[in-house]
Order: C-alpha cells, then structure tokens, then sequence
C-alpha cells in the first residue's frame, strides 16, 4: 500500500480493522516513513450480469442508476431512503440468484414495479407509466383498475379478480365472466364499488 502523503511503499502500519455491512474493510493505517494517517477499503469483487435493454445493446448493472430511477418515482412520497436500499439489495440478490451472464432490462424492470407496488403506490403508477410506456389515458386508468384490485385483494376484501386469460369455447368463457351476482364475503358496512355492481 503506498502512503497518500509521501509516496513510500508498503511503510504503513494497520492501527484499526473495521467492518460494515456490506462485507468491506476498512483499515486505519499510519505511515512508519511521514507518521501520516489514512484509511483503505477492502470490498469483494461481485460480479453482476450484463442488463441487455429493450433495443438489444447490453450495459453493466448499475446500482445507482436504479436507485435513481426509484427515487425519482418516489419523489415526495413518504417512501424512506432505506426502504429503496432494501428494494435494490433484493433486486440484486435476486438477479445474482439467477446466475446468468445476462439479464434482461424488462425483469429488473419487473422487480422494481413488483416492489413499489408494495411500497407506495402512486410511486408505482408513476413508474409504471415511464416503464411500461403508458401514453394513453385509457392504459394508465386500467393499470390504476389493476392496482385497486389488487390492493383490495390484499387487504382480504373486494372484488375477486376474473382470470386474465381466458380460454375455451364462449360458452365457458360467459360462464366465468357472469359469477354468481356479489360475493356474501363483502362486508356489509363497506359500500360496494361501482365494479361491484351487476351490469
Ligand atoms: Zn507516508
């Protein structure tokens, strides 16, 4: 380790070890040549996949790139800092999980909606937006309709959600678009949502 100071080589002498969170060391080191003090950092090399964007040219995995992009669809939302860390500690374990040499950038994309939309929702419908290139009314409204469904469904009450796709002859397929009219489920103090309503 050369000294910062006096330029001499391998003359410091470790006074303190140190670790974070992150797996590094940080060692406090002195110089037995000019007596100056200074720190070095020790990290493992983690390797990431290349993110392969939607055009198809390939760009190294950046951390803070995705953090930018978060932040700024939490913007002025009660979402803490440390809630974005965590999304993007699991959105990088997970990609590592999958230990290929390439990952593409609508996954990670993927994630990232996936876990806003359990952090804040309207920082999801932004993100959405942006990532899913809604440029219509009409698409940002059936994505907020999918997201009170779900939200509705993950609070134990609301509408049941009618399969997505549905295959089969139409006989079938009117059998399960007209269920059998409201669901006894619903508690009775909440009014019914309009998509609650019999047509
Ligand atoms: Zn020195």
């Amino acid at each position: 380790m050369k000294c910062p100071y006096c330029g001499a080589s391998n003359a410091s002498r470790v006074i303190s070890t140190t670790h974070d969170a992150r797996g590094g060391t940080r060692r406090r080191r002195e110089c037995r040549q000019c007596g100056q003090r200074f720190s070095t950092y020790e990290y493992p090399v983690q390797t990431m996949p290349l993110v392969v964007k939607v055009n198809g040219s390939r760009e190294v995995f950046d951390r803070d790139k995705l953090i930018r992009s978060i932040r700024m669809a939490c913007a002025k939302r009660p979402v803490p800092a440390s809630d974005i860390e965590r999304l993007v500690d699991e959105i990088e374990a997970r990609i590592r999980q999958l230990s290929n040499s390439e990952v593409a950038s609508r996954l990670i994309g993927d994630m990232v909606v996936e876990g806003l939309r359990e952090l804040d929702e309207i920082a999801y419908i932004r993100y959405v937006i942006v990532f899913r290139e809604l440029n219509t009314l009409q698409a940002v409204h059936e994505e907020i309709e999918r997201l009170l469904a779900h939200s509705a469904e993950k609070n134990g009450h609301g509408p049941k959600r009618e399969p997505e796709t549905q295959t089969g002859d139409p006989a079938a397929q009117d059998q399960l678009t007209k269920p059998a009219p409201l669901q006894a489920k619903e508690t009775p103090s909440r009014p019914p949502h309009e998509r609650d309503l019999p047509e």
